[in-house]
């Protein structure tokens, strides 16, 4: 099923061209060492695999020979709070490593902006994924609480920051200004960010900030 998937997405989607992707190894590991990148981001964009990667990227950080936790500097900088971003969070959480999420919209936005009510897919079936997140929701709003729940119970707090750069100064990565840190996970997805309007109403349920399908809304009276 996956390999069907994998030839549908990369050469049958609507743009008609292969995406180009980071090339990640095992765990998420990336040509530069202390930077892994997990969930959509590393090839394979559903839910499952998406918290999959996340957890077990954390995993072999946890079983590299030179990471030393403690000390004034995070663990790691995890940065996106979508499914991969807050799974690898549960996972850094579990381990007491001293961690941060940093976001640039909100909690789970890919989510947030997935069709009203639109049916959710957990493929493969048979698969649970590594890690504490789990999936059991059928129908977005339900999956948005469910994740948010595991989230809070958790006390995952993501800061509020798009993350521009990363910048290795010696044996850390510098972030952002005044934020360091030993290991970082990339985690921002493959559906970019929006900027909100910041206006009253935007966070009606009929307001979204992505169209993925026009078609839903032929015939029906639209404001773009
Ligand atoms: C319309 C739609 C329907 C889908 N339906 C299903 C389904 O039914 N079943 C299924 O298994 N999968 C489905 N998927 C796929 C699933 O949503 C993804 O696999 C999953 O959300 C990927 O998680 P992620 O953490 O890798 O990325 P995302 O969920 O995209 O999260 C990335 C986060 O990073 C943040 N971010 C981005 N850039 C930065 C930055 N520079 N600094 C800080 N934060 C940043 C974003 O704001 C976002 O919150 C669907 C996807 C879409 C778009």
């Amino acid at each position: 099923m996956l390999k069907r998937y994998m030839w549908w997405l990369h050469t049958r989607w609507p743009a008609g061209t292969v995406e180009k992707l980071p090339e990640v190894g095992t765990d998420g590991a990336t040509a530069i060492p202390g930077i892994r990148v997990v969930g959509d981001l590393a090839g394979i964009p559903l839910l499952k695999f998406s918290a999959d990667t996340g957890a077990r990227a954390v995993q072999a950080i946890l079983r590299e020979p030179d990471f030393t936790p403690g000390g004034n500097t995070l663990d790691l900088a995890i940065i996106g709070a979508g499914v991969s971003g807050i799974a690898a969070a549960l996972e850094a959480k579990k381990a007491g490593l001293r961690f941060q999420v940093f976001e640039a919209v909100q909690p789970f936005s890919t989510i947030v902006n997935f069709p009203k009510g639109k049916p959710i897919y957990t493929y493969p079936t048979d698969m649970t994924p590594a890690g504490q997140m789990r999936f059991r929701a059928s129908v977005k709003e339900a999956l948005l609480d469910e994740l948010e729940a595991q989230r809070r119970a958790a006390g995952i707090e993501p800061v509020t920051l798009r993350i521009e750069k990363i910048e290795r100064v010696g044996d850390v990565f510098q972030i952002a200004p005044n934020v360091r840190a030993k290991r970082v996970i990339v985690a921002i997805g493959r559906s970019g960010n929006y900027r909100k309007p910041n206006v009253p109403g935007e966070d009606l349920d009929k307001v979204y900030h992505r169209l993925y399908d026009p078609k839903e809304y032929a015939g029906r009276q639209c404001l773009v």
